[in-house]
C-alpha cells in the first residue's frame, strides 16, 4: 500500500470523521491513524477544553457573549505528541491537556451549548485548520468534512442506534444524555451535526471496531489518488 502514499507530504491529506455522539469515531479514527501513519486529531476534546476552561472560570455557558469573550482572549497552543504508536494533537492550555478531567458528563453537557455559539465555531474552525501543520490528519467531529475542511474527498459519517451508544458510554463508564446532546448538535444554526455532501456513511450498531476501521480503510484506499 505505501507506493499509493508516496507524495502526500506534499498535499496533506485530511481524512474526515464526522457522526453523532459514541458512535466509535474516536476508536476508529485513531485505528486509521494508526494504519496510515497520519494524525490522529479529536476535535470534540478541543469543546470540551474550552468548556472545561469556562466551568473552571465559572462562566455561564448559557451567555453566548461571554462565552465567546472568553474564547477570544484564550491562550492555548497546539502540540502534536506521539504514544502507543499514534501521534494526535493536544489543544493545550497554559501548557496544560487536561485529558481526564474533560470526559465529565458535567463538561459533555455544557460542551455542545458552548459549541453552538458561532465565534467559539469560527475559533475552533481556525485552530483545527491550523493543525495541518503536523502532516497528514484523521480528524473527527461533527462538522469536519461540511465546514472544516469541506475540500477533503475523504468524508465519512458513522452512526449507531441510540441504544447502542448508549450501551458503549456506559461501559466507559459514563452516563449522559446522548439523545439530547445529539439534537442540540443538529439542531444549532451554526455548521450543525450532519451528513456531508458525498460521504460514506457507515451505521456501525452490528459491527466491531476492527471491522468499521477496515471498512474505512477500504473506502480511503479506493479514493487515493494514485501517484503517477
Ligand atoms: O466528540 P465528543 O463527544 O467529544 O464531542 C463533544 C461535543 O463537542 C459534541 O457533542 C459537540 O457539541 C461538540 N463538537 C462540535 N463539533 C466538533 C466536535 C465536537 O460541535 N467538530
Amino acid at each position: 500500500m505505501s507506493e499509493i502514499f508516496l507524495n502526500l507530504k506534499k498535499h496533506p491529506i485530511v481524512i474526515a470523521i464526522d457522526g453523532t455522539s459514541a458512535s466509535g469515531k474516536s476508536t476508529n479514527a485513531k485505528l486509521v491513524a494508526k494504519a496510515l501513519g497520519y494524525v490522529y486529531v479529536d476535535t470534540g476534546a478541543m469543546y470540551r477544553t474550552l468548556a472545561w476552561h469556562c466551568l473552571q472560570k465559572r462562566v455561564d455557558v448559557h451567555d453566548a457573549k461571554v462565552v465567546a469573550a472568553l474564547c477570544r482572549k484564550w491562550k492555548t497552543s497546539l502540540e502534536c505528541v506521539e504514544k502507543n504508536h499514534l501521534r494526535a494533537v493536544h489543544l493545550l492550555v497554559e501548557n496544560y491537556f487536561p485529558e481526564q478531567e474533560i470526559r465529565t458528563s458535567e463538561v459533555s453537557a455544557a460542551t455542545s451549548v458552548i459549541a453552538a455559539v458561532p465565534k467559539v465555531r469560527d475559533w475552533m474552525k481556525k485552530k483545527q485548520r491550523e493543525c495541518i501543520q503536523f502532516g497528514n490528519l484523521v480528524m473527527e467531529g461533527r462538522d469536519i468534512g461540511t465546514n472544516v475542511f469541506p475540500e477533503t474527498d475523504f468524508k465519512f459519517y458513522l452512526d449507531a442506534k441510540l441504544e447502542e451508544r448508549t450501551a458503549r458510554r456506559a461501559a466507559d463508564g459514563v452516563h449522559e444524555n446522548l439523545a439530547a446532546r445529539d439534537l442540540r448538535d443538529s439542531q444549532r444554526a451554526s455548521a450543525p451535526l450532519m451528513i456531508a455532501l458525498g460521504a460514506k456513511v457507515i451505521n456501525n450498531s452490528a459491527m466491531t471496531s476492527e471491522q468499521t476501521s477496515q471498512l474505512l480503510l477500504e473506502e480511503i484506499r479506493r479514493l487515493m489518488p494514485v501517484e503517477k
